[in-house]
């Protein structure tokens, strides 16, 4: 049997790849040296059968770069237009190189609040099924000129974590400007040994490394293993590497030992569904619920019944995400409500068999079930 865990990267047919500001702009302009080499490499790969989508940033830095403006104390709608300004060269690069081996690059731009929608989430899915059906390259961006700073994804390392449901890779390759995760900061010890596998990462490791973004983008390597954990999560290997080694994506998938080569988690995979309850949708209220039901809920894995709701906050519809608070006002679980917020807020406290006729419509027994709850101590905070 073949030991090498980087093995299973040679069976994997569709594959989501970050790439990040720092290594595609030179300061001076998009770096099309290293958007032409990305591109000759997926397209020799693309004609042996492989299928990719591409998370590219690059929008800020070569709009900035067009309108020849530094990018300290720039306001965000200047960021914004700057992004406007800068999108249709970054994706222009990626067509036109593509398009010398006959392939097409296709732009989507997502925000946050386009996933934080299941109908808009499971539409964006559809529309990636039918650009892979099409033989398209997607590259995907956020959607920074309409994104609300509240809600930006945190980078794109995030969003390339978000969308792996919706895209459906079987590995995640995060190429940045340093070979891999090392196990000191390379900016402080130029020496740093590279950790060449992490299996069953967890939040020690990735508290561990630096946070701090390079003055082009804005994700560390601290993101781009938080983007790992989710992969893991979801049962795929990550390799975070150098965009600046030669045909890195073969090479890669040739199961090669460059980077750092991050394991899918053992215990079991997180399904697309509870991936978007625990990460990716935001809870738009709160249902507050007795110590009795908050103990059934974290020890005995029970659904969340109206006798054990004492308050409800927010308003919400039935199917919405809402946090379980215990008593003392500590969130101990996300689920999907089976009601309103009026009408939790009517039968809290009653027993299951009333609730039907206290609403006088057939109903769910439960105001948030098991299979639609995760506990906030399974998830990464
Ligand atoms: N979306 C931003 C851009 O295209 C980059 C965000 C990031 O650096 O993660 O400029």
């Amino acid at each position: 049997m073949d030991k090498n865990p980087r093995s299973s990267l040679k069976k994997c047919r569709r594959i989501l790849i970050k790439i990040g500001s720092k290594v595609l702009s030179t300061g001076l302009g998009l770096n099309n040296r290293v958007i032409d080499r990305l591109c000759d490499d997926l397209s020799l790969l693309r004609d042996r059968g492989k299928e990719f989508a591409l998370v590219s940033s690059g929008a800020i830095a070569e709009g900035t770069a067009i309108m020849k403006v530094g990018r300290k104390g720039v306001t965000l709608s200047k960021k914004q237009a700057l992004a406007a300004i800068g999108q249709g060269s970054l994706i222009r690069a990626y067509t036109d190189a593509f398009r010398r081996y006959g392939y097409t690059a296709a732009q989507i731009l997502i925000t946050r609040e386009d996933l934080d929608d299941r109908r808009r989430y499971l539409n964006i899915r559809n529309t990636f099924t039918a650009l892979f059906e099409y033989g398209a390259i997607p590259i995907i961006n956020e959607n920074d000129t309409v994104s609300v700073e509240e809600i930006q994804f945190t980078d794109n390392d995030m969003l390339s974590a978000m969308i792996i449901p919706l895209v459906e890779p079987q590995a995640l390759i995060v190429l940045t400007d340093t070979d891999g995760v090392c196990c000191e900061d390379p900016r402080v010890n130029p020496e740093a040994q590279i950790i060449r596998e992490i299996k069953d990462i967890r939040l020690e490791d990735i508290k561990a490394q630096s946070s701090e973004a390079g003055s082009m983008g804005r994700g560390g390597m601290q993101s781009k293993l938080k983007a790992a954990y989710h992969a893991s999560l979801l049962g795929i290997p990550t390799v975070i590497t150098s965009a600046y080694i030669p045909q890195v994506i073969g090479s890669v998938l040739e199961g090669k030992e460059i980077g750092t080569f991050v394991h899918p988690h053992r215990k079991g995979k997180l399904t697309q569904k509870d991936h978007w309850i625990s990460y990716v949708t935001r809870p738009k209220g709160k249902v507050v619920v007795d110590d009795g039901a908050a103990a059934m809920i974290l020890t005995k894995g029970k659904s969340l019944l109206p006798c054990g709701v004492v308050n409800v906050e927010g308003s919400f519809h039935a199917g919405d995400p809402v946090e379980i608070v215990e008593p003392g006002g500590r969130a101990i679980a996300v689920g999907l409500s089976n009601f309103t917020a009026g009408e939790v807020l009517k039968i809290k406290g009653a027993n299951t068999s009333q609730v039907c006729r206290i609403l006088d419509h057939e109903c769910d027994e439960e105001v948030v079930h098991r299979n639609n709850m995760i506990l906030k101590k399974e998830t990464l905070p």
